[in-house]
Order: C-alpha cells, then sequence, then structure tokens
C-alpha cells in the first residue's frame, strides 16, 4: 500500500481522450502552469475537471480500468456497478500480478459480476509496435498510444535490480538542447492507463509476480516527457506502481525524474512519496538556461530551494541531481567545483549529509545532435573533485546504446504540435545529414536480432 494517494478522481475513458492537448491538469488546491511556461513552444494548456461517476445506465464508452488506481476502481464498483469493494481489489490482482485483460477469465468473479464488467468496462493495454533487445539485456519496447502516436518504454537490468524507464507524454515540450526526445516535439499527455500500461506490458514480458519473483524492481519516470506536466496522471500511475495490489514496488524505489518545474515539486511533495531526481546538468544559471530554457523561469536557486522543501517533508529523503555530462561543455574542474559548492550548500541546508547524489551520465550521442560525449578521464577527474568535496557521486553505466535506449536517446513516433520536430529535420538536411525514418529503425531492429 503506497503511503499517500493522490486525488481520487476519474479521468474520461482512453476512447474518449485520445487526441487531447492537454498540457496541465489543474486541481482544486494548486494553481495551474501557465501555457507561456515555455516560450518557445506552442502548448495549448486545457483544463480538465474530474469526470462525474457515471451510473451504469449511462451510455457511455466503457471505462478502461487501466486508467484507475485503488480508490478510483473501489469507487467504480462501489457507484457504477452497485458492487462490493472487495471485488475491485480482485480485479486489480487479475490485472496486474496476473496479466489478464479477459473478464471471462477471472474465475473468481461471478457470472453476474463478469457479465457487468463486460458491458461497462475494459482493460486496454498499450499495443507492442515492435520491441528491441540489446546485447547488455535492456529490452525496448515502442509501444503505440493511439492513431499515429508511439513512445518508448526500456527495461534495464544491472546489478540484480531491474529498472523500469516509463514515458510520460508523447514528446516533450521542454526543449532541454541536448535531449533526443526533444527533437521530435510535443503532441500531448499520456492517460494513467498508457503510463501504468507501460509498466504492464514489461512486467508481463518479463514473467514478473509481484511478491514472488520479482524482475522489475524499480520505475523511474524518465522516459519520453516532462512528468511533473502530465501531474495527475503521473500521481495516479505512480499509486498502482507501489500498491501492493498493484506492482508491489517501496516508494524509494519508483522515481520521478523533472527538470525542475518548482511549483509542482512542492505539489509532489505533498500529494506523494515517491523519490525525487532532477535533471541539473550545470550549477550557475547562464549555463544551464542554455541547457535547460526551463531555468529561465526557475532559476537554479529556486529550484534548490524548491528541492530542500521536497527534503524537509519526507524523513531520511534525498534527491539525485542528474548531470549529462557533455564535451567541453559543462565537464571542466570548475564546473565540478560549483557543483560541489551547490550540493555542499544544500546539504546544510537541510541539515544531512548526503541528502544530495550526484549521478553523471556520460553523453548518449544521437544522430544530428551537435554535442559529444565527455571523455572518459574527464569523467573520472570531474567524480574526484565532487568526492573531495565529500559529494556522494557515481557515474551511471552505458546501457542499451546499440538500440537508442540509452538515457537521453529516447524516441517514439510523435505527431508534433510544434513545429520543433521541422526545424531539426531541416537543420539535419542543410548539415547533409539523412533524417531517420521508421522503417530505417525496423532495419536496426532485425540487425540488433542478429547480434543478440
Ligand atoms: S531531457 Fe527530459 S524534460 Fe528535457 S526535453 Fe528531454 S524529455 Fe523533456
Amino acid at each position: 500500500m503506497p503511503r499517500s494517494r493522490s486525488r481520487i478522481s476519474f479521468p474520461p475513458p482512453t476512447s474518449a481522450r485520445g487526441n487531447d492537448a492537454v498540457t496541465v491538469i489543474k486541481s482544486a488546491e494548486s494553481r495551474p502552469i501557465e501555457s507561456t511556461l515555455i516560450e518557445s513552444t506552442l502548448i495549448k494548456s486545457t483544463l480538465i475537471e474530474s469526470a462525474p461517476v457515471k451510473s451504469v445506465s449511462d451510455s457511455l464508452p466503457k471505462q478502461n480500468l487501466l486508467d484507475l488506481d485503488r480508490e478510483g476502481l473501489e469507487r467504480f464498483f462501489v457507484e457504477t456497478l452497485d458492487e462490493k469493494r472487495y471485488r475491485a481489489h480482485q480485479v486489480m490482482k487479475w490485472i496486474h500480478h496476473r496479466y489478464v485483460t479477459d473478464f471471462n477469465e477471472m474465475t473468481d468473479l461471478g457470472k453476474a459480476l463478469r457479465a457487468k464488467l463486460q458491458e461497462h468496462a475494459q482493460v486496454v493495454v498499450p499495443g507492442v509496435q515492435f520491441e528491441q533487445p540489446s546485447i547488455d539485456g535492456t529490452h525496448k519496447w515502442l509501444l503505440g498510444m493511439d492513431g499515429g502516436n508511439a513512445i518508448e518504454t526500456v527495461f534495464i537490468p544491472v546489478d540484480g535490480r531491474g529498472t523500469l524507464c516509463v514515458s510520460s507524454q508523447v514528446g516533450c515540450a521542454l526543449n532541454c538542447q541536448f535531449c533526443s526526445t526533444a527533437t521530435q516535439g510535443f503532441n500531448r499527455n499520456l492517460s494513467t492507463a498508457e503510463i501504468i500500461g507501460q509498466v504492464w506490458v514489461a512486467a508481463k514480458h518479463l514473467g514478473n509476480l509481484p511478491h514472488q519473483r520479482r524482475k522489475l524492481t524499480n520505475v523511474v519516470m524518465m522516459g519520453m516527457g516532462e512528468p511533473l506536466m502530465n501531474f495527475d496522471n503521473v500521481v495516479r500511475a505512480m499509486s498502482v506502481m507501489r500498491d501492493d495490489l498493484g506492482y508491489g514496488l517501496a516508494n524509494k524505489r519508483v522515481t520521478l525524474s523533472t527538470a525542475g518545474i518548482v511549483p509542482m515539486i512542492d505539489r509532489l511533495g505533498q500529494e506523494s512519496d515517491v523519490s525525487l531526481a532532477v535533471s541539473l546538468h550545470a550549477a550557475d544559471d547562464a549555463l544551464r538556461t542554455s541547457l535547460v530554457p526551463l531555468n529561465k523561469k526557475y532559476p537554479v536557486a529556486e529550484l534548490m530551494a524548491a528541492c530542500e522543501r521536497y527534503v524537509k517533508r519526507k524523513p531520511r529523503a534525498s534527491v539525485t541531481f542528474e548531470y549529462t555530462m557533455m564535451k567541453g561543455i559543462n565537464d571542466q574542474p570548475q564546473h565540478a567545483r560549483a557543483l560541489a559548492r551547490l550540493m555542499r550548500q544544500f546539504d546544510n541546508a537541510v541539515q544531512m549529509h548526503d541528502a544530495a547524489k550526484v549521478n553523471l551520465i556520460p553523453f548518449n550521442p544521437y544522430p544530428g545532435t551537435r554535442f559529444e560525449r565527455s571523455p572518459e578521464e574527464d569523467i573520472r577527474a570531474f567524480q574526484k573533485i565532487l568526492q573531495d568535496a565529500r559529494v556522494l557521486t557515481t557515474v551511471r553505466r552505458t546501457r542499451g546504446d546499440d538500440i537508442n535506449a540509452a538515457c537521453g536517446q529516447l524516441k517514439g513516433q510523435v505527431l508534433d504540435r510544434t513545429r520543433r520536430q521541422a526545424e531539426f529535420k531541416k537543420q539535419l538536411q542543410a548539415r547533409g545529414i539523412a533524417t531517420e525514418t521508421r522503417d530505417e529503425v525496423r532495419i536496426d531492429t532485425e540487425e540488433v536480432d542478429h547480434a543478440v
């Protein structure tokens, strides 16, 4: 059971929501993020209010049960189906522990209930468009989300842990300069079903049994998209990840990674209880703004203050600061010293040793990028400066780069609502670099299959 839960709300059925231009969902207690948040993008902020619970007699599209967390499912059973609460728990186990989506196969439910479910509900999981295993055990799925959009999800097994990197949006509206996803522009937020559906697909593939044979031990919301721009759906999906009737992951094993949307970090601290990671990449405003344009809106000092509030709310919590190492950009000794100072200030402010952890990520190149990976010796020298300043620092092992599944390389299929994809392609063509098509990706898949 998760320690805290999100506000109960019933999202509209997936079929009715396929092409929403949704950026932000507003709750009663928080202010929405303005559509002007990222000036360089054309995001349309659409307010979605919680849909009222419908009665069985209403002729609505069927409710996708993957869109509901435990509380939502209980309400659906009690208020919509006129059934007992525990029936919701049985169904949740069938879906997330046994990967059954056909109500007829849920054999401990009576015939009448199964018929009712057939009539009013469905379990719709994302379709696998194709999948790629890597020679290092990493596994990537391209999952179809609707007519033209697809997102990527990656499983990374390392040293007895199995981490799934989950996407929260189709593309991303934040235009981080070193990020492959950013070059694809943005289409829409993913629904709760589309987020938890990624976990379902991977867990089923792995033969994961939450309380017996656990293959999936960690989830990181670090795939395509900025999770805090899709707050309610992400929090609801993370609730299922941490629920015993869902995937039973401990709070600290679910990590949300953000580029730094300050008000939403505060809201996350109030409404959920997961590990926080922040994509920092630079310790000073000028450099960080050039890499992460969001920094203009929420500069480093404001971001660090929000992280302090997050940690102070949760005893023994820490924040992981991700730092992508790019050759000649942010990997020099002066950058390391500035980062060490910032991390020490953070530890002092929250009065906890090692509250700040730094994860150095060697940049993973992708076609057309102007950035390069820092040389190994520079990364080690950078790490040493931090460690000498007593900052807990790890270097992420690059995994899955043979299948473009490494950090920052995820690239689905985005029906771009911004002009960014077209602009990026134009830039590549001007530089004589061939643009990738989905057919070319399929050829890569066959090559990887051979290699395995
Ligand atoms: S790094 Fe993350 S937040 Fe930045 S553009 Fe890429 S997906 Fe979006």
